[in-house]
């Protein structure tokens, strides 16, 4: 398996340009450069580029047990995109895990409907998988990843049978065979809903079974979607630790048919990464009446993502956060408390009138740490009593809340923002990954606040 032509969380354009321009041979040369700063001098990288080869290469030579989604997506996109142009290969589906937006896969699982001798031809000759055991409807193949890909092979009669039971989850399919004994073999994987009286229930919430007993009583909710998103509420730039201007920022949300966008980037003590103070607020917010006069498409909130110190206070001034048009409350620093303490210190924050938003309220980033330790009920408890909104981050490093912490959100009434929290233009595109997110927690447009009409964001910010 030759490494260098796929590095995980690195995209496959920039790894070409790096290894063009540095004639690397292999990820040992690559792993140098990244380590001697070399890279960053490049046009158009800096040192995120560098930490995220380094981490993607720490992640090939120690595998954990279960993949980032992100990572894993984009490996599996890869594999796809050549099948679908492989000869012989009729069609290629994304199943198993991945396919229900599941954070963390311990594999990928693609259904397959393809001449069997194509199929062995085109693992035979990939430079990303190795065939590991064959069996009659399933070729299990190692990765370079390190979690196993399988291909599960099916048939156009079968493949809409096959799309439920490789997609799962267990619980899933049980809850359905419980209705029918036996699955019908169809070629649509609607028509098996169909059959069983069933709405087709969307493969992020076929979880526990029980979707399947609120489908028959026709009670599934119509979950967010993509297209449903207006705006971005929590986004960097260049003013503290983003890659791109707040005008690319702009240009990328306009051309993402956003009506709004908010600019929230690190409060003061933030020092690494750049943090604003007053000052810089003033400075900053006056750029931004430029731009807005500049681009009347979409509206600007200005806004902050302020640190939550640990006594649980605001790390700007009441004066300069009143003037702001959205506070963003979040955790960045003193992670080793214990989870009294901590949970304290972000209700305290929730208490403060002026929050309107807690981000990334757990602080895990996968395949990387847990998360801080915090009672997360009681967060979403207070947040329930204060009207406090809750983010799921839409980074596919991060994607907390999670789905149980969504449908507890839910029953409490508790209202949630899908955010990207992107520090490059390209990265208000994760937006997908959030929706998938909360898609899992079973949330509507009546809970996520950034699909609602400008008007509606405002009054509910101003309350
Ligand atoms: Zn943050
Ligand atoms: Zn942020």
């Amino acid at each position: 398996m030759d490494s260098i032509s796929f590095i995980p969380g690195v995209s496959s354009k920039d790894l070409k340009a790096i290894v063009k321009h540095f004639k690397a041979e292999n990820i040992y040369q690559l792993k140098k450069l990244a380590k001697e700063k070399k890279i960053r001098r490049l046009k158009d990288f800096n040192s995120k580029t560098e930490m995220k080869i380094l981490r993607g290469i720490k992640l090939l030579e120690n595998p954990p047990e279960n993949m980032p989604i992100g990572i894993a997506l984009e490996f599996a996109s890869l594999i796809i995109n050549e099948l679908q142009t492989w000869p012989g290969i009729s069609q290629v589906l994304l199943v198993g895990s991945l396919r229900r937006g599941v954070e963390e896969v311990a594999s990928i699982d693609l259904l397959i409907q393809a001449e069997s001798k194509s199929l062995t031809d085109y693992i035979q000759k990939s430079p990303f998988l190795e065939p590991e055991k064959i069996e009659e409807n399933k070729i299990k193949t190692r990765t370079l990843l390190g979690i196993p890909l399988f291909f599960h092979l099916s048939s156009r009669e079968r493949w809409g049978t096959d799309c439920i039971l490789r997609t799962g989850s267990d619980r899933h399919v049980q809850a359905l065979l419980e209705i029918t004994g036996v699955l019908p073999v169809f070629s649509e994987e609607e028509k098996i809903y169909e059959y069983l009286n069933l709405p087709w229930i969307a493969p992020e919430i076929r979880e526990s079974g029980y979707e399947v007993r609120f489908a028959q009583e026709n009670l599934l909710p119509e979950l967010i979607d993509l297209k449903d998103i207006k705006g971005d509420l929590h986004i960097h730039s260049k003013w503290s630790d983003g890659a791109s201007t707040i005008e690319e920022m702009v240009l990328k949300a306009v051309k993402m048919g956003y009506e709004y966008l908010a600019i929230t980037d690190h409060s003061q003590s933030l020092k690494v990464a750049g943090g604003l103070g007053p000052q810089d607020l003033v400075r900053q917010w006056a750029e931004m009446d430029k731009l807005q006069k500049k681009y009347p498409q979409i509206r600007l909130l200005k806004g902050i993502e302020v640190d939550i110190l640990s006594d649980g206070s605001l790390d700007l001034p009441e004066e300069i956060l009143k003037e702001s048009d959205i506070v963003i409350a979040s955790i960045h620093s003193h992670f080793e408390m214990t989870e009294r303490d901590m949970t304290r210190r972000i209700i305290k924050a929730l208490e403060n009138p002026l929050v309107r938003i807690l981000a990334h309220p757990t602080g895990r980033v996968l395949g990387k740490r847990p998360g801080y330790k915090v009672d997360i009920k009681e967060v979403i408890e207070t947040a329930a009593c204060y009207g406090k909104v809750l983010e799921i981050n839409a980074s596919p490093d991060r994607l907390d809340l999670r789905d149980q912490h969504l449908m507890l959100a839910k029953t409490k009434g508790v209202k949630i923002a899908v955010n990207t929290d992107a520090h490059h233009a390209e990265k208000l595109e994760d937006m997908a990954y959030g929706v998938q997110m909360a898609r899992r927690g079973w949330q509507t447009k009546k809970e996520i606040i950034n699909s609602w009409s400008f008007e509606e964001l405002v009054s509910f910010l101003k309350k």
